[in-house]
């Protein structure tokens, strides 16, 4: 959803260099401090979940557009994906190319789709990684994934920015145990929250589906309490940014990639996503444009 500015947190986000814009909306460099605070959040993260000896893994900012196809993202979210294009013509080509460009005219055409897109959500690409290797062990799997990830939808919102950090982590198995995993990380997420002193709420959310029958969608996962989000005011008293959300697939993402668990049932998913970004903003807020200011516990629990 996008939300009123409040234009100061903005503008002082950006005057104090901690943002620094690129020419498209919500596309940024940030600066060292920001980049070491958000560094800080990761490390946290991945420590709030250590007694779930989950496997690490690093992503590339894309995936293969073969996954992402049998993912559904077109038909959920076209509006916001990002396809990668090449050129791969002959000279001959080549020169058309050129002269577009040097008359000034649109030259994207002369391009053709690739075989990776951008990463949408760091978890998109786990469940084809655990498909390919077979069932899942008894008690089933937790993967614990950091990746750059892409959104098209640009706005002057600093919260709401095209390319961002998401932590998640993952949970494959029964539908008892990602139910359990769920619940037990929104108990966990409103921990750290207090624990950084932010003032956190947790909501029912829905996911933007595009279309007439997103709507639907939405309003289904809604009813369902499918998507769960810890909400902190950032950019807006009124409308509490989402930092955080707690995801229960069902078994959506089992039968398309046909996970099973090791009684050979489709296995449920779930996942909890760390707006890295997001939190690093909710604290700028809350504490203020000067780490050194900060509350003590803050700084020391994100190793600042
Ligand atoms: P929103 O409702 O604000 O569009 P979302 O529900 O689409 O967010 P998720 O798909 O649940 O977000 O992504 C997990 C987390 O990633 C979010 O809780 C948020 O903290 C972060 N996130 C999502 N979109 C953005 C964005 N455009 N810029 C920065 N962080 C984002
Ligand atoms: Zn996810």
């Amino acid at each position: 959803m996008n939300v009123d500015v409040s234009p100061s947190f903005a503008s002082e986000l950006l005057q104090a260099g901690l943002l620094i814009p690129m020419g498209s909306d919500g596309l940024y460099a940030r600066s060292g401090l920001f980049e070491s605070v958000v560094a800080g959040l990761d490390v946290m993260a991945g420590q709030l979940g250590a007694d779930l000896h989950a496997e690490r893994l690093s992503l590339p900012p894309a995936m293969s557009r073969a996954a992402f196809e049998q993912a559904g993202y077109m038909a959920s979210f076209p509006q916001l994906a990002g396809t990668v294009h090449c050129f791969c013509g002959d000279e001959a080509h080549h020169r058309r190319l050129v002269q577009k460009l040097e008359s000034h005219e649109d030259w994207t055409g002369e391009q053709t789709a690739s075989d990776v897109v951008l990463t949408p959500a760091a978890c998109y690409p786990v469940y084809p990684i655990i498909a390919s290797r077979g069932k899942l062990p008894r008690g089933g799997h937790v993967v614990n994934v950091t990746a750059w990830c892409f959104r098209r939808e640009p706005s002057r919102d600093p919260t709401r920015m095209q390319m961002f950090q998401m932590h998640e982590f993952v949970r494959l198995g029964t539908e008892a145990e990602v139910t359990s995993f769920r619940a037990a990380w929104v108990q966990r997420a409103l921990g750290m929250a207090e624990h950084l002193v932010l003032p956190a709420r947790i909501e029912v959310a829905n996911d933007p589906f595009f279309g007439h029958a997103g709507k639907m969608m939405a309003a289904s996962q809604v009813e369902q309490a499918l998507k769960l989000e810890l909400t902190i005011p950032v950019s807006s008293d009124e409308t509490p940014t989402a930092c955080m959300s707690f995801n229960n697939h069902r078994d959506k993402f089992g039968a398309t990639w046909d996970i099973r668990t090791s009684d050979d049932t489709v296995a449920h998913t779930a996942c909890v996503g760390f707006g890295l970004e997001r939190l690093a903003l909710a604290l700028f807020r809350h504490h203020g444009l000067a780490v050194s200011a900060w509350p003590v516990t803050v700084r020391d629990a994100i190793g600042l």
